[in-house]
């Protein structure tokens, strides 16, 4: 099988500014050098503490920031080679919905206008044909056409991220970049919103990338997990095996701060991270974990692990086993 996403050695760095003539200090290494793939009906979960370069890694994807080295294909095409009218059907292919789909909601437009703009702004339907493929969307995502004349306000934050998944799913994409699309709801409404893009992806064949902090979230709709540690992925399997038999001290951590109690690492020793997460601009060299990992030895501070090539990929001087 081909896959429909690439991405490779990619990296994004920002420059660090000091001075009143902006001199560029450092470079705050949000994502520095990783790789992956997404199979077209695919969820790969990309799981990590804020600032691990998650986001960041969606932004490139979705080609809102350029990567500093590296690329992103997209059904097989380098996303920095295409130009014109290729450019920008890869663009409506390629969609993202936010956290806080209500930041990403200008307050002062009414829904039904929101959700015309980007059709109109690609012309993918005739103009006649707008409206009603509106009130299309709207019943798609469980809203109705009689919701179009309401601003953003007046909408609960489960139903803002049913318009800001309507807005992406609008343009027919093929892959949906979704940072983290529950984070910020109730949990009662989490279920609901996650069914919603599960039903979505099987009716409309969509890939997804899901960012998410925590591994509770993603368990049931990712098929893959990508564990992401300061910019680099520190593991990445099969959904199952990433609970079942973690082998990154860093994932076993997180395993442990999911709430609900996970019998199969009963007899495993409880990791617990020591510190906080160092900063980006000045990562610690050798393995990037080796200030939290209970297990550092020598060669941990002086050597950064790869990641290997296997199914289950790990990148540790001492997997677990
Ligand atoms: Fe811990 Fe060493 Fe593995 Fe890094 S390489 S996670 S410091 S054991
Ligand atoms: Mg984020």
């Amino acid at each position: 099988q081909t896959p429909l996403l690439v991405v490779e050695k990619l990296k994004k760095y920002y420059p660090i500014k000091k001075g009143i003539i902006s001199r560029t200090v450092g470079h705050v290494k949000a994502v520095d050098g990783i790789d992956f793939h997404i199979y077209p009906g695919e969820t790969l979960a990309l799981v990590g503490e804020s600032g691990c370069g998650k986001s960041t890694t969606g932004r490139a994807i979705v080609h809102l920031e350029p990567p500093t080295e590296g690329r992103v294909i997209f059904a097989g095409q380098d996303m920095a080679a295409l130009q014109g009218a290729e450019l920008r059907k890869a663009r409506t292919d390629l969609q993202i919905i936010f956290q806080d789909p209500y930041s990403s909601l200008n307050p002062r437009k009414r829904i039904g206008d929101l959700l015309a703009e980007p059709l109109l702004a690609h012309k993918l339907v005739p103009k006649s044909e707008v409206s009603q493929k509106v009130d299309e969307i709207l019943e798609i995502v469980g809203l109705t056409k009689y919701h179009k004349s309401r601003y953003p306000h007046e909408f609960s934050g489960g139903q803002r991220q049913r318009i800001g998944i309507a807005r992406a799913l609008i343009l027919q994409p093929k892959l949906i970049v979704c940072d983290e699309p529950v984070s910020a709801l109730d949990v009662s409404i989490q279920a609901q919103v996650l069914n919603l893009l599960k039903d979505l992806q099987k009716e409309f064949q969509l890939t997804y990338l899901f960012i998410a902090h925590g591994l509770g979230a993603v368990k049931y709709i990712s098929d893959r997990i990508a564990i992401m540690y300061l910019g680099k992925i520190v593991e990445l399997a099969q959904t199952q095996e990433i609970f079942k038999s973690p082998r990154h001290p860093y994932t076993q951590a997180l395993l442990h701060a999911y709430p609900i109690p996970n019998p199969h690492l009963r007899n495993r020793e409880r990791i617990v991270m020591e510190g906080d997460v160092p900063n980006p601009a000045n990562p610690p060299k050798g393995c990037r974990f080796h200030t939290r990992c209970p297990f550092a030895k020598e060669i941990c501070r002086e050597q950064a692990p790869d990641l290997t090539k296997t199914a289950h990929a790990v990148a540790c001087h001492f997997p677990l086993v």
